[in-house]
């Protein structure tokens, strides 16, 4: 009997961004539009080539998510290739699935997501993602609150914001994502509340919501190092978590990570399979891939992804096999982060031996502190372990 083929997603990194944002430390880079075109290039060979092999043996993939950087900064008739070379091999490939593959697409049945940003958007450029086959956005808003747009270093405001949603919804979307961030350069508990309320009006399907961090190599990690940074205190960035598990729930949107909400049906299943250990193939500079145990990442430098895809050489810079100690770590403190937490069937399936086995300890641990519960299928956490996600995780490290 033939194995049945585990669903698989497909990442595309686009590495250009407008301007760099203080806090990011995202491999994208400000000030290198002159590469966009050979960059596209490049790309589509490796989807041509990689991305084809992939299918031929494991079929098309479940999801597509197209991430940054800013892909909405690619001009009309750079997107335009990209997106054609994706469809072409991700979704109407001749292969296992052959001309079903396209039905299924047209169906919904794979997930396309486009990131985008707001003021990088019109209403051709949505129209033509549309139609060819994205069906699924995610844009980058962090605030509505121009005051703090500007302090975190974002080039949109937030009517710009409001706008695109409105713009993608006439294009025919009907599954938008967008993020918000809190913790922000001088900012208050009303401001927070007033962000998520005037997310709520917008209603989109999903919302992912990030507490700043400071990444070390960003212009906020050297403003804090030289004092200039006024932070919220510990006690406020606590009241926002609070607001926002509180808040986007009473408004019916299901939190099912610890940092995204949804209504129903409307989870990322590009993101859960990150969470659920499912294997993803990276295309473009700087993106990872995980693939039969092992991980993949591209060089970071635009120029050397460029010539050497078009020397037909390797652009991964890094190989590493997954070891099985490794492998067990992820697979749960990467399942914890979702509302179901890990499935001890899948556990005892993947690593041949049940979870309370290896880690009886770290869950008689947590179960008494209240942040994990166990119930005979799951162990999952609490409320009170989702806010102090790192306490638990740590506890599944060997
Ligand atoms: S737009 Fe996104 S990827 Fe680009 S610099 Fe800002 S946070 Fe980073």
């Amino acid at each position: 009997m033939e194995e049945a083929v585990r669903p698989w997603g497909v990442y595309i990194h686009i590495p250009f961004c407008k301007s760099k944002c203080f806090y990011c430390d995202f491999p994208s880079y400000a000030g290198r539009e002159a590469f966009m075109g050979d960059y596209v290039k490049a790309l589509v060979k490796e989807i041509e080539t990689i991305g084809a092999l992939r299918v031929e043996a494991a079929g098309t993939p479940a999801t597509i998510y197209i991430g940054g950087g800013t892909p909405s900064l690619l001009p009309m008739e750079l997107l335009e290739t990209l997106l054609a070379a994706l469809r072409r091999i991700f979704i109407e490939a001749d292969f296992p699935q052959g001309e079903r593959a396209r039905e299924r697409a047209e169906a919904g049945a794979v997930e396309y997501t486009l990131e985008c940003n707001p003021g990088t958007v019109d209403l051709d450029k949505l129209k033509l993602c549309r139609m060819l086959g994205v069906n699924r956005l995610s844009f980058g808003v962090q605030s509505f609150d121009d005051r703090l747009l500007r302090r975190i270093g974002r080039i949109h405001t937030g009517l710009e914001a409001m706008r695109s949603l409105h713009l993608a919804r006439i294009a025919g979307f009907d599954n938008i994502s967008m993020d918000l961030m809190y913790g922000l350069p001088e900012e208050r508990l009303e401001d927070f509340r007033h962000d998520l309320q005037a997310m709520a009006e917008l209603s989109p399907e999903h919302i992912s919501v990030y507490g700043l961090q400071l990444e070390l190599g960003t212009a906020f990690y050297q403003m804090q190092e030289k004092g200039r940074l006024t932070l919220p205190s510990d006690e406020e960035t606590e009241a926002m978590y609070d607001l926002m598990a509180d808040f986007l729930p009473e408004k019916g949107y299901e939190r099912y990570e610890i940092s995204s909400f949804a209504w129903p049906g409307r989870q990322s299943r590009h993101n859960l399979s990150y969470w659920q250990d499912a294997e993803y193939l990276g295309l473009g500079a700087a993106a990872h891939s995980y693939l039969g145990a092992m991980r993949y990442e591209n060089t970071h430098d635009i120029l050397a992804y460029i010539e050497g895809i078009r020397a037909g050489e390797s652009v991964r810079r890094l190989e590493e096999q997954v070891t099985e100690k490794a492998h067990k770590e992820e697979f749960c403190f990467l399942a914890l982060r979702t509302r179901e937490g890990i499935e001890k069937a899948a556990f005892l399936e993947t690593f041949g031996v049940p979870i309370e086995e290896i880690y009886d300890e770290a869950i008689r641990n947590l179960v008494g502190k209240k942040l994990l519960e166990e119930t005979e299928t799951h162990l999952h956490l609490t409320p009170l372990g989702m806010k102090y996600g790192n306490m638990a995780f740590e506890a599944f490290l060997f």
